[in-house]
């Protein structure tokens, strides 16, 4: 076992994982990682190379031709520099969605997954993290919630950062993310067998976190 746990935090988009999974990196210590950058940074780096998202072997030379990083907070750097709000827009929202259908994309993402969480004291959020990617993860968490209330949640996000978009459009892409997401033959979005599920359309972040952190605390104890 390693001195200090994988936490392994699953579930469909807009359930508010990377909330409350920096919010839980935070309290504990520990290094916060949110996988699905890495996917949108690579649909992001597709558009601006000119290549397709249809094309995984190409997808992947582009991943290993960068230098993907995360600071202490889980921001993503991309060769230095950090990839920020240009990853958070609907269109890479779809492109991520789309690139993760590769093996060989996950297959390069897995691997700097893996490097930085190997050694425990890391909060990984994604689709995989306790299927795949950490399946040893020593705690798992699957955070899941209705369409209504993710669509919604990811529509307030939205306006808030000042983008034109509409509820009704918003859910339309939630739920084509989660089809492609839960029906895709590499790695679907599913619940590990021995994750914790929570439900939690009617808490908020912050009881999220405590939830998480009493569980991990009388499960856990560590430096
Ligand atoms: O979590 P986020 O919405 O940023 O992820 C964007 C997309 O990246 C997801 O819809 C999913 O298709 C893909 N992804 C994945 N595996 C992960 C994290 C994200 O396939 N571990």
């Amino acid at each position: 076992m390693r001195p200090r746990p994988v936490v392994a935090i699953d579930g469909p988009s807009g359930a508010g994982k990377s909330t409350v999974a920096r919010a839980l990196a935070r309290a504990l210590g520990f290094q916060f990682v949110d996988t699905g950058a890495l996917y949108r940074t690579v649909a992001l780096l597709a558009d601006e190379n000119g290549v397709e998202w249809s094309i995984g072997p190409r997808l992947a030379k582009l991943v290993d031709g960068h230098e993907f990083a995360f600071d202490s907070d889980g921001a993503l750097y991309l060769d230095g520099r950090p990839v920020g709000e240009a990853v958070r827009s609907p269109r890479m929202s779809m492109g991520a969605s789309e690139v993760a259908r590769h093996a060989e994309v996950r297959e390069a993402l897995l691997v700097i997954q893996r490097v930085i969480g190997k050694e425990g004291g890391v909060v990984l959020e994604g689709r995989d993290i306790g299927t795949v990617v950490f399946p040893d993860a020593e705690i798992k968490f699957f955070l899941d919630a209705s369409v209504s209330e993710r669509a919604s949640r990811r529509f307030e996000e939205l306006l808030a950062k000042g983008r034109d978009v509409t509820l009704d459009q918003i859910t339309r892409e939630q739920e084509e993310r989660d089809r492609s997401d839960r029906e895709r033959e590499l790695s679907p979005l599913r619940k590990a067998d021995e994750a914790i599920e929570i439900p939690c359309d009617d808490m908020t972040a912050q009881q999220v976190v405590e939830h998480m952190l009493a569980i991990v605390k009388t499960q856990f104890s560590f430096d």
